[in-house]
């Protein structure tokens, strides 16, 4: 049984055969799904988690912040050998029915070898350009809104599908601040739908880090995962409460032919063709890493030795500009994003991260931190604070890495790298802040235990000695297995990574489409 994971399981196996098998409905999973249900397979999509009901607690403080309603109750060890509660959503749609739905791009500069403060971040064996046109389909089929033109770094591309949320009176007066600065702040790339409509966004102050009580918010259980199902007319199947356990190859070790299932307390064997992971970064290293066998003993797909190697995850930074005199507002402020220290930073050469306006703090989110303080002290504190999150690049590093144990248990051994030029972006931000009129800035970060957006665990590249995927997801040593998930990330770049793993999802799909069907 693995860990999490209540009731007791029986030994008793049946055996059901697809024409492909995806583990995940995340990101990656649900848009694998979307991409291939109209291909007419038999697609069985694996998901350990339940669809996450639309009820009052979706936007409840209180139950999402203070008791972690919505978060898994498993526990994974860090590198002090110390359990922590890891900030992740095991359920239909996986992560992305809690993200901020700030759905960006890559610059083109990330697809390169990039020097940065405390070492170099890795090219990636494909370039913009290969990518631009499923980013287009990327930002179609998950309703981006956004306005092009004004971020000075922003890569060639046409215009956005649907017209950029408009900002707030408050978040108005603070772009024209930062314009003052000579900042050149834009519209932050956003998946939302219908704002304004009957049935559409009601620009809440609850969506970043909260699933949308209206299903508005562009993610996969509902941009994908249910539409893959209607359109599959019976042949795309969810398995949800189901977690994948193990992959099994055949004698030569190059092909996977079943996947264990624990569901309804049995194990379930599930045989295909095509097997398609996408468990997270940290799952589907876990995952690979718990298919020894006597072909792979090091973890299946493993022969480069680079499987759970290499994980990143963001240098991010919550900041809170503070008047004690300004009340804000706003309700919906995630609207603004400032890219002028992406590449280079205002008093050094090296790129520095980008910036971007934040959901509303919530007096419960800040308690759930800090509990020492009186909840009304941090009421009174948030309704005059304007939030932002800073982000910088993290740098692969072999001694970061996702292991599992003899019970199957997560490690994952991280210290973030690239430090310094976090604490510069923070500096700067903070001086902006107070020129911008917020005398107070108070920062907070989760540091090593920001699982948010983990990447690079199962990297794509061309050389099988330095990567353990292709350029198309599929693993080097197992000719009918891919990855597609954060998983193949062999750098982090500084904007978030939901777009660039659709987007990816949509390139592989049509691969498998022309190659494997
Ligand atoms: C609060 C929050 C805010 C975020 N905001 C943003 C944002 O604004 N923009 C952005 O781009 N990114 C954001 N992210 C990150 C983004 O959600 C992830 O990068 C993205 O979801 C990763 O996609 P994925 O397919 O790799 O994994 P996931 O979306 O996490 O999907 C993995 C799925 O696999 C399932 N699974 C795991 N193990 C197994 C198993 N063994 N068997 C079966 N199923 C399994 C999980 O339950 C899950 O459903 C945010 C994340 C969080 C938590
Ligand atoms: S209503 Fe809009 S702002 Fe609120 S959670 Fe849904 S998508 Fe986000």
């Amino acid at each position: 049984m693995l860990p999490g994971q209540r009731g007791t399981l029986v030994s008793k196996r049946v055996s059901e055969h697809f024409d492909i098998v995806i583990i995940g409905s995340g990101a990656g999973g649900g848009t694998m799904a979307y991409a291939l249900a109209e291909t007419g397979a038999r697609i069985l999509i694996v998901e350990r988690g339940d669809f996450v009901p639309q009820e009052v607690e979706n936007w409840d403080p209180d139950a999402v912040w203070r008791l972690l309603r919505y978060q898994t109750r498993e526990r994974w060890i860090d590198r002090n050998g110390d359990e922590f509660k890891p900030y992740t959503h095991y359920n239909v749609g996986g992560n992305t029915k809690f993200w901020g739905s700030v759905l960006y791009r890559l610059r083109r500069e990330d697809f390169s070898a990039m020097q940065h403060m405390d070492g170099v971040s890795p090219a990636w064996p494909i370039d913009y350009d290969t990518l631009a046109p499923y980013y287009d389909r990327a930002e179609r089929l998950y309703r981006v809104r956004g306005l092009h033109g004004i971020d000075p770094t922003e890569p060639a591309r046409g215009p956005f599908p649907h017209e950029n949320i408009p900002h707030s009176d408050g978040m108005e007066i603070i772009i024209r601040g930062l314009q003052r600065l000579g900042l050149h702040p834009f519209p932050l790339p956003l998946g939302i739908q219908r704002p304004g409509e009957a049935d559409g966004c009601v620009l809440c102050n609850t969506c970043n880090s909260f699933p949308c009580r209206v299903h508005a918010k562009s993610e996969a259980d509902v941009i994908c995962v249910r539409p893959a199902i209607r359109a599959g007319n019976g042949q795309v199947k969810l398995w949800t409460n189901s977690c994948a356990a193990r992959l099994h190859t055949d004698a030569t070790g190059t092909r996977v032919i079943a996947a264990d299932i624990q569901r309804d307390a049995q194990t379930v064997r599930v045989e295909s063709p095509l097997f398609i992971v996408a468990a997270g970064a940290i799952n589907s290293a876990a995952l690979l890493l718990r298919s020894t066998s006597e072909r792979h003993p090091r973890g299946l797909a493993n022969s480069s030795g680079l499987v759970g190697k290499r994980y990143m995850a963001h240098l991010a930074t919550m900041m809170q500009g503070f008047h004690p005199l300004k009340k804000n507002t706003t309700v919906f402020q995630k609207t603004v994003a400032v890219n002028d220290f992406y590449l280079a930073g205002a008093r050094n050469k090296y790129p520095l991260g980008s910036i971007q306006s934040q959901g509303r703090t919530h007096g419960i989110m800040a308690k759930a931190v800090v509990p020492a303080i009186p909840l009304w002290a941090y009421n009174a504190w948030v309704q005059r604070g304007v939030d932002w999150l800073v982000m910088s690049e993290d740098l692969p590093h072999m001694a970061n890495e996702v292991a599992v144990d003899e019970k199957g248990r997560i490690h994952l051994r991280y210290t973030p790298n690239n430090v310094r030029a976090h604490a510069l972006l923070v500096k700067e931000t903070k001086r902006i802040l107070r020129r911008l009129g917020y005398p107070i800035v108070i920062t907070h970060s989760h540091g090593a235990k920001n699982t948010t957006h983990q990447c690079g665990t199962a990297v794509f590249g061309i050389d099988p000695r330095e990567s353990v995927l292709d350029s198309f997801c599929r693993a080097h040593d197992v000719e009918n297995l891919f990855v597609v998930d954060g998983s193949f990330f062999p750098s982090c770049a500084a904007v978030n990574p939901g777009l660039t793993i659709i987007a990816q999802a949509l390139r592989v799909a049509d691969h498998i489409k022309a190659t494997q069907l």
